[in-house]
């Protein structure tokens, strides 16, 4: 038999956890997660390296980030769990003239809006980083207010006060179909040959957005690609603190994970794809750039690592909203690598935009449409 509901989600990670507990707590109340897998939050929201940054070189993106801190800072005043919200900053390193131009200007946008950036000359950086060896930087960015939080404890936090306010969580249920009625969205069918009734729906699949677009004729410029993350035995080598630490041109970065160093790297000649495999090749690439501007690293061990997908839209920003063409047809995706950071913001204003509310945020940045004359790309990536 049919049954019906107010709102569909479609995916239990993070943003669809997000959106089901700012929907609950804005008092909608018949919300259904149908999340494919056996558990909730297992595809990227349990990969990620729970990295949480204020810049961006859109405003709307740090009003995101903004958003998010603040809740990660406070979450178990909220949701009763801790996040592990570790303050340690942010450092982007340059060896490009020109990036660090562009960094320098973007730094100040950024402080318009409260962002606490500082830049560093090479000097300054070395003194202050000692753990650093880049003859060639020309320059570098640090936030003291960014950090790392626990991507778990988020989505457990949600997911029980999702529940506690009537949110219904639904495993294995994979959707197959959704139904619509003239330029409406009128439900959606699981692989199981279940409907649900709802005149709204909406597409939190992460890497799998792209054919969850599809299944409403939507074509979301959505592509996963594989990022593999390492961690080290206990290492006393570097500094028992340093900020998470990001060299740009090789999109590297270290940060400690207690007394071990988590790295990792975006391999940009790697095509996309769905693997999630952990490699040697992968690893050995990593651990040579990696060692390139920390000798010090030389010294440590590997210990484990895993890999995970980013869901990657054409300008590294995430594309949220209503379709045109088929009303009630929301979708929150295309989060680049942000997805973590940029959970809390995205579940509120996928919230307000649902019920009718004026969302917190300029939403242009990530519309759909800004691709018909897309000219930006957001520069700040790993
Ligand atoms: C190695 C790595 C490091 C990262 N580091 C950071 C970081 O430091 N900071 C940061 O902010 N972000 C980081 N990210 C990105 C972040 O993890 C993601 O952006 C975020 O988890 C995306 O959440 P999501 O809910 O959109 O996707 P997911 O967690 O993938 O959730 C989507 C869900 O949809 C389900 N689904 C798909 N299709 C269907 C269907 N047809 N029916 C039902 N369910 C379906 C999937 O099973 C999945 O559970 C990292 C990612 C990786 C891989």
């Amino acid at each position: 038999m049919a049954e019906t509901s107010e709102v569909v989600i479609i995916g239990g990670g993070l943003v669809g956890l997000s959106i089901a507990y700012h929907l609950a707590e804005r008092g909608v109340r018949r919300v259904v997660v149908l999340e494919r897998e056996a558990m909730w939050a297992r595809g990227s929201s349990a990969r990620s390296a729970g990295g949480v940054r204020l810049e961006f070189s859109h405003p709307s993106s740090i009003q995101f980030s903004q958003y998010g801190l603040a809740m990660f800072q406070n979450f178990e005043d909220l949701f009763g769990i801790s996040a592990s919200f570790n303050p340690c900053g942010y450092l982007f390193i340059t060896r490009e003239p020109q990036r660090w131009d562009a960094m320098k200007e973007l730094a100040s946008m950024q402080r318009t809006l409260g962002v606490p950036v500082e830049t560093l000359a090479p000097d300054e950086l070395h003194a202050r980083y000692s753990y650093i060896h880049m003859p060639d930087v020309v320059g570098a960015t640090f936030c003291g207010q960014d950090g790392v939080a626990d991507p778990g404890a988020v989505a457990y936090g949600w997911m029980r006060r999702a529940q506690a306010l009537g949110v219904e969580i639904r495993l294995n249920a994979r959707v197959t179909e959704i139904a619509q009625s003239g330029g409406r969205v009128i439900g959606v069918v699981t692989q199981d040959g279940a409907v649900i009734h709802a005149p709204v729906v909406i597409n939190a699949a992460g890497p799998q957005a792209r054919f969850v677009g599809a299944l409403a004729g939507l074509d979301l410029p959505v592509f996963p690609y594989r990022r593999s993350v390492y961690v080290t035995d206990a290492f006393s080598g570097l500094p028992s603190e340093i900020p998470m630490t990001l060299e740009f041109e090789n999109t590297s970065y270290i940060r400690r994970e207690g007394r071990s160093i988590l790295m990792g790297m975006s391999d940009p000649l790697e095509p996309s794809s769905d693997n999630v495999d952990t490699d040697q090749a992968s690893l050995e690439k990593l651990v040579g750039t990696v060692l390139s501007w920390v000798p010090a690293l030389e010294q440590a061990s590997i210990m484990r690592g895993w890999a995970g997908l980013y869901e990657v839209s054409p300008d590294d920003t995430a594309i949220i909203g209503e379709a045109e063409s088929l009303s009630g047809f929301f979708y929150a995706v295309g989060f680049s690598g942000h997805g973590f950071m940029h959970s809390p913001a995205a579940g509120r204003v996928v919230a307000e935009l649902v019920t009718g509310a004026a969302p917190f945020v300029d939403l242009a940045p990530f519309a759909l449409e800004r691709f018909r004359y897309q000219t930006t790309h957001e520069t700040f990536v790993i």
